[in-house]
């Protein structure tokens, strides 16, 4: 159910039209027009200036998987609220709101694909789900799909973007960053690669436990990638961040991450760093 349909980009929609979307939008990065099917045709980056707009679940499988390669595991696993949970608005019908607009049942799909003829274990955060949040469900899938790797020997990929653990769900939400660390271990020690991809936000306690420790971390140009926000840091010591900093290029220059690889030539990039990582065995 709607497993292949994109999004709509979150950009400026410039009309023509008084009650119609013409199809023409305003790049928020370099103010160009573009055409929708063109951004659709770059995988959701500027033809203009290549900035990378957020890539929906479906779209980021497709351009990672040969073609109906893709097969999704762990699907019925679904969120409960243990906890009784209720903020400004019950968790249950936080749940049920997100489900309805995601048109997904959690923040993560999961499964095994093929990535130029050879066989990975792919996870890829939802961030329309609740902000890519990780609560147990999210954990457990993303375990699951790691000892699946490690029981196949399949490298495992991992495209992140959240906003964090999961607050609704609470300890049961932050303990799924042990959970995930302590399976990636394993996964590490049998000498099965593990690539993490970083998107545009990657935040909280997903960056600090599993999309930190790939053996190969991959960031996509100019994404926010942090524990906490610039806005958060700067009120709690009182300065002002270096420009760019929490930024792709700036945890490049600081050795926290691995490379910046363009979304086109991604796909290639951990053919490459797979092959590389598993004949050098
Ligand atoms: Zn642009």
């Amino acid at each position: 159910m709607g497993l292949f349909s994109r999004d709509k980009p979150k950009i400026k929609v410039q009309t023509t039209k008084k009650d119609g979307f013409s199809g023409w939008l305003k790049c928020i990065h370099c103010s160009e027009l573009i055409h929708a099917n063109e951004l659709e045709n770059h995988q959701n980056c500027c033809p203009k200036c290549d900035y990378h707009y957020r890539l929906s679940v479906n779209a980021r499988i497709q351009s990672l998987c040969d073609e109906d390669s893709f097969h999704p595991l762990f699907n019925s696993l679904q969120p409960v609220d243990a906890l009784n949970f209720i903020d400004t608005e019950a968790y249950l019908s936080r749940l049920a709101a997100a489900k309805e607009k995601s048109e997904s049942n959690e923040a993560v799909v999961v499964g095994t694909g093929f990535l130029n003829q050879l066989e990975i274990a792919l996870a890829v955060l939802d961030f329309s789900f609740m902000g890519g949040s990780m609560g147990s469900v999210v954990g457990e899938r993303l375990t699951l799909l790691i000892e699946l790797a490690l029981e196949k020997k399949l490298p495992l990929v991992i495209v992140s973007t959240s906003g964090g653990a999961r607050m609704q769900e609470s300890i049961l939400s932050l303990m799924q960053m042990a959970k995930t660390s302590a399976a990636l271990a394993k996964l590490h020690e049998a000498k099965v690669p593990y690539i993490s991809i970083l998107t545009n936000p990657t935040t909280g306690g997903v960056t600090a436990s599993f999309a930190s420790l790939g053996d190969v971390i991959i960031a996509e140009p100019n994404a926010l990638i942090c524990f906490a926000g610039p806005r958060v840091i700067e009120q709690t010591i009182g300065q002002q961040l270096p420009p760019g900093a929490q930024k792709s290029e700036f945890l490049l220059e600081h050795g926290m991450i691995d490379c910046i690889v363009k979304r086109q030539e991604l796909k290639q990039k951990i053919a490459d760093i797979i092959d590389f990582l598993t004949s050098a065995n």
